[in-house]
């Protein structure tokens, strides 16, 4: 999968690999949290693919694309850093070096991706640009960096180097929009320096923070703590199939705890609605916020719609 914003450069990465001049190396650099990588992975799988299509994209049905969904690709390594580590190793070099060796087994082409090219260290990088000065056959090395300025200009000299831009305003807020996002794009590109992805971030953070919220409001009516009329006022410009979604998951997460089904620990929402509903209301209140959500669409007045809402937890909680 690709962003919108990197529509452009992967034709032209299409083209080049359609006329056969895809070089050996590639290096892809730019900021983080615009997907940029992505982009990257997305070329790693058009590699291997055995049919991609008209637009260069992965079949994700021929033998090496479902070998590659298994994660167990025979032609495809990825050189991570190691957990406790911050560089990569020149032994995970002259693993790589080693793996570009070896003939195809599923895919026209074997394919190493170094997703933090920028942090190898002296040893490691003479070793990887000897295996640049002697390309093995049908072999490709993706690499993606956040600070090209860290590689050895010998190895920046023997990659074709792409510099990914920041996506363009209009094209990020067009798709954080399309994300439904709680609060402004505008607002969110800028507290995230205009990196679309950071940006979709923070709104999960404070769609999280929203939904707390809307539990304790929740609560506070069930147990009388707080007016229906004042909460309703509180929640009416919120989006009703989001709150319904919201009390939807919940009662189907309070009948797999009343089941065993759940494992772990129940959150402490959770528990304390299991508290005040009791077990044999569950199912009539999950079909009645059902009810509740085929009419959410229609334009309804909306406090009274968020009123009647939380009047059903009301008459069923004890
Ligand atoms: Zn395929």
């Amino acid at each position: 999968m690709i962003y919108p914003w990197h529509q452009i450069v992967w034709q032209q990465l299409n083209e080049v690999r359609q006329s056969g001049c895809l070089p050996h190396a590639l290096l892809f650099s730019g900021q983080d949290a615009c997907g940029h990588f992505a982009l990257v992975e997305t070329l790693a799988q058009a590699l291997l693919c055995t049919a991609p299509d008209d637009n260069g994209f992965a079949c994700g049905r021929c033998r090496s694309c479902q070998v590659q969904a298994a994660a167990a690709h025979p032609d495809f390594l990825v050189v991570q850093l190691a957990d406790d580590k911050q560089v990569i190793s020149v032994d995970q070099i002259r693993e790589l070096t080693r793996f570009l060796e070896l003939s195809c087994s599923y895919s026209p082409h074997r394919i190493a991706l170094l997703p933090h090219a920028g942090e190898m260290n002296m040893n490691a990088a003479n070793s990887l640009l000897k295996s640049l000065e002697e390309p093995a056959a049908n072999t490709h090395i993706l690499m993606f960096t956040t600070h090209p300025a860290n590689l050895l200009p010998t190895i920046l000299s023997r990659c074709q180097h792409f510099r990914l831009l920041l996506p363009r305003k209009a094209d990020s807020m067009r798709w954080l929009e399309q994300q439904n996002p709680i609060q402004s794009p505008e607002k969110l590109l800028k507290l995230a320096y205009y990196r679309p992805l950071a940006a979709l971030e923070q709104d999960n953070g404070a769609k999280l923070a929203e939904q707390q919220l809307f539990a304790e409001h929740l609560l506070a009516a069930i147990e009388g703590r707080s007016g229906l009329a004042e909460l309703s006022a509180q929640w009416e410009k919120h989006s009703r199939q989001i709150l319904l979604d919201w009390q939807l998951r919940y009662l189907h997460e309070i009948s797999r705890q009343q089941a065993n089904i759940e494992k772990g620990e129940p959150s402490d929402i959770i528990t304390r609605l299991q508290a005040v509903l009791p077990a044999k209301h569950v199912w009539t209140l999950y079909d009645q916020l059902l009810d509740l959500k085929r009419l959410a669409a229609h334009p309804l007045n909306a406090r009274l719609f968020v009123e009647n809402m939380l009047a059903l937890w009301v008459s069923l909680a004890n």
